[in-house]
């Protein structure tokens, strides 16, 4: 099952007995000890797991580095077109695991490891989780370096390597707590520091009138401090290729190591600060999800990386080019949401006042170089800048955002005489008592490209929040259905389930996931069945372990998993999934011998540290467990477990043991979704919405085979047009009305009246989310998905239908698709065979 790349790393150059980064077991143990000993200065009997984990991470890190030099040697020498991936936001998942599958080490390493008596499952979970993303956008860039190395693409990511990711969540007493996450504070031994590679960034100041050395006007800008960007590149291997692509990350860093003038002139302080400064702006990761924090440093961090990845992209061009007039036929940059949209002004600022380039020239670059993806429908998540704020940091690009915006509308004027309503919504400023930057609108003007991420949004975009765009230039919309790696998120956590399938039907579903398919050619097979459905029930047992140990929770492996695993958010609708929790325990409370399927709901997920409502979201899961789970009456049959600290690596032991995926998010508002892509590959039944990519699982998995509810984005829509009123859904329910009155009694918070009303009287005067209206429609597809559990056999028929049909949400094919239509980027051979690293001869 784990094919190996031996064949590939035969090197003529160097002798066996001289290959230190040989791949037999024999070299991989004494590479391991060696790496113990010299590298972390520390003997066996001395030896604590972490050190275990740096020795082996170093140990794969010496056999990536050759290929990834080589890759990128390829690259330079036969200036190939790279794509550029700008994303604020990397969701990488730990390293560790994952490298060793993709280079074909992992059941060697276990071997090793194991021979030498420790466990490598305990070595693995050392590694912290580099969270250097909120959700869904950043594990969405990570899982596209994933696909472009494995296609063998010639590609880079761009971002910040942030000192401080994702808060660590904890749960006390129900209540999100947030700790900061130190991720850096032991070694990190997947990345490699490029000081010398290092760029400067200039912030804040002026511009002025000048004239060039021809005497021509030019304007200048006077910067009032200037920053270094030093790289971090963190090699990222392809499955069974030699490509290794660089994810570089930016850190930020006082330009002069100390101010020597301020610190000759006695002021020692004064110079610290400085540095300090400069360091804030790498420091941490803004933890909102689908909101703008609109903060002037978040800006700083956006421009930040920005302009180093530009300068570096420039740099490199012009090793082997005279000028940039050909940057776009060698770089495609695509921008992950609107985060690194100042590219259009920077890249202009750089072409016009650094290249020299005339603005349509300058123009023409831009527009062919960059791509633009969008990640939201909703216009309260669309970032916008004050223009104060944003001219106290970027002055020159102000202006260039103006001149773009005047050449813009001038055109659109032409084109469309008098019609003072579009121009007002295409216009890059939003005009307002204090004037607004649209960001969305600077991306628009400035690519060739634009995407939604699932078929409903893209036409959502086309006919709503972008159809000004959309009417304008209809030939620029495409739609990229996203998707999520195969590897990581059924090989590598689903190890059981992937060694069946590839007895099975061979292991070329990895590299190219329709092959699943193959797999519903044993759906007659009983012991087949019996083996799929065993393989659920251990991940499940395996899962109830680690609730028992963290949540100290005991829960049943025989009930069924019924799983909400993402960012808490209203429009993603936890507090639905807790309505219909309340509306079981109702039912039991009535009778308590009423014949119920044992269930157990199992949520997790991060709320914004400034979002209340989401805040108290958990809260109210915690007290909805805390009742139901100590409930004689409910005589186990239902269990609430919120798993504190949800991120990619819980999400790898989450996503193999569920039996129910819910994505029940108001139709119209979640973009794609990727979750719903890793419960259904892992052979979970989805109940979801009309919503993103949910209504491709749908057709892809059979509807027969996906429990459908509520209403469609249209009906949203009408609805919301006609005047929806909530609370007659509460007066004509019964059952609803029981459990929105079981909250509000108090009956959750010791009696407490008060504590849940900030969910819900919003619920009750306009729910904005349309809870009440799907409420019934909901629990009716539950009661169904009751009925179909109770049949084991035709649910593991459901299950493995599912996993077999998810061909298309694999990321390679995402991947892909822009790789053709948008990027015109081609795979690229990395030949190591002749290659010497030691350069031995
Ligand atoms: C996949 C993933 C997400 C996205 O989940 P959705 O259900 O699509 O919102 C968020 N966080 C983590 C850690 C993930 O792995």
């Amino acid at each position: 099952m784990d094919s190996t790349l031996t064949h590939q790393t035969e090197n003529p150059n160097i002798k066996t007995e001289d290959d230190r980064t040989g791949m037999s077991v024999e070299t991989l143990k004494r590479a391991f000890l060696d790496n113990l000993f010299y590298l972390q200065g520390i003997d066996r009997s001395q030896a604590s797991l972490h050190d275990y984990y740096l020795a082996l991470s170093y140990t794969v890190r010496d056999r990536l580095l050759h290929r990834f030099l080589k890759t990128v040697e390829t690259y330079k020498k036969e200036q190939v077109k790279i794509v550029s991936y700008f994303s604020a936001e990397f969701l990488m998942g730990r390293h560790l695991g994952n490298n060793l599958l993709n280079l074909g080490l992992y059941d060697k390493m276990r071997q090793v490891v194991e021979d030498l008596g420790l466990d490598f499952d305990e070595i693995i979970e050392q590694e912290p989780d580099p969270g250097l993303g909120n959700g869904g956008l950043g594990r969405l860039a990570a899982c596209f370096l994933d696909s472009l190395a494995s296609l063998a693409m010639p590609a880079i990511g761009y971002g910040i390597r942030y000192e401080f990711g994702i808060f660590h969540q904890m749960i006390q007493d129900g209540w999100q707590v947030e700790i900061p996450d130190n991720w850096l504070r032991f070694d990190n031994p997947w990345e490699l520091p490029r000081p010398d590679e290092a760029v400067t960034v200039k912030l804040g100041g002026h511009t002025e009138m000048s004239h060039d050395e021809y005497g021509r006007p030019k304007t200048v800008w006077i910067p009032a401090r200037t920053i270094l960007a030093v790289p971090y590149d963190t090699p990222v291997p392809g499955y069974q290729t030699n490509t290794v692509n660089p994810l570089r990350l930016w850190k930020a860093e006082a330009s002069e190591a100390f101010n020597f003038e301020a610190f000759n002139a006695g002021h020692y302080d004064r110079a610290v600060e400085e540095k300090m400064d400069a360091e804030t702006i790498s420091k941490v990761l803004y933890p909102n999800d689908n909101t703008p924090a609109g903060r002037q440093l978040r800006l700083a961090q956006q421009y930040f990386f920005v302009a180093a990845s530009l300068q570096d992209l420039i740099r490199i061009h012009l090793r082997n080019h005279a000028n940039l007039d050909q940057f776009h036929e060698k770089v495609a940059i695509q921008l992950n949401d609107t985060h690194p949209a100042i590219a259009v002004a920077e890249l202009m600022r750089l072409l016009v006042d650094n290249y020299h380039y005339n603005w349509d020239k300058a123009w023409d670059i831009t527009q062919k170089t960059l791509a633009y993806t969008n990640h939201t429908l909703m216009p309260e998540a669309l970032e916008r800048w004050a223009v104060s704020l944003f001219s106290s940091l970027l002055p020159r690009h102000l202006e260039i955002i103006y001149e773009i915006n005047y050449r813009f509308l001038q055109d659109v004027k032409t084109w469309f005489p008098q019609d003072d309503q579009l121009i007002s919504n295409l216009s890059l400023i939003e005009e307002r008592e204090e004037k607004l930057i649209r960001m969305a609108n600077l991306a628009c003007v400035g690519s060739h490209a634009i995407n939604g991420v699932a078929a409903l949004h893209s036409e959502l975009l086309k006919k709503d929040t972008l159809k000004e765009f959309a009417k304008l230039w209809p030939e620029k919309f495409y739609n990229k259905t996203n998707g999520v790696t195969p590897r990581r998120w059924i090989l590598l956590s689903n190890r059981e389930l992937a060694s069946l399938i590839t007895e099975k039907i061979g292991d070329s579903w990895l590299k190219n996931l329709d092959e699943m398919r193959k797999i519903e050619a044993f759906i007659e097979d009983g012991d087949f069945r019996d083996r799929w459905r065993e393989i659920k029930q251990q991940n499940k047992s395996n899962l109830a372990a680690y609730i028992l140990k963290n949540c100290n929770i005991q829960v049943d492996p025989n009930s069924l998993f019924d799983v909400q695993v993402k960012r808490i958010h209203e429009y993603k609708r936890q507090h639905l999934a807790v309505l219909h929790i309340i509306a079981l325990y109702n039912r039991i409370k009535k009778d308590p011998n009423i014949d119920i399927l044992p269930r157990t709901f199992i949520f997790g997920g991060k709320a914004a540290p400034g979002y209340f409502i989401a805040k108290l979201i958990i809260k109210l899961i915690n007290a909805v467990g805390e009742v139901v789970n100590k409930d004689p009456d409910v005589r186990g049959r239902l269990k609430v477990v919120f798993l504190p600290n949800f991120n990619v690596s819980l999400g790898q032991r989450i996503y193999p043991a569920a039996d129910l995926s819910e994505q029940i998010s108001t139709a119209g508002k979640e973009a794609s979704g990727t979750g719903n892509m890793k419960f259904a590959m892992n052979g979970a039944m989805t109940i979801g919405t009309l919503d993103g990519a949910n209504i491709e699982i749908r057709e892809e998995a059979g509807p027969e085979n996906f429990f459908l509810f509520g209403l469609t984005a249209e009906e949203v829509y009408t609805m919301k047009a006609k005047g929806y009123y909530p609370k007659e859904y509460y007066d004509r329910n019964e059952e609803l009305r029981g459990v929105i009155d079981r909250i509000s009694s108090g009956y959750f918070s010791y009696g407490n009246q008060d504590l849940f009303k900030p969910i819900i009287d919003p619920l009750l005067s306009h729910d904005p989310y349309m809870l009440l209206v799907d409420y019934q429609a909901y629990v009716n597809s539950q009661d169904e998905v009751s009925q179909a559990y109770r049949d084991q056999d035709k649910w593991t028929r459901m299950s493995i239908l599912n996993a077999a049909r998810m061909g298309k949400f694999s990321s390679d094919r995402t991947i892909r698709e822009y790789c053709q239509e948008i990027w015109q980027v081609n795979p690229v051979t990395i030949d190591i065979k002749d290659y010497n690293p030691a350069n031995l001869e």
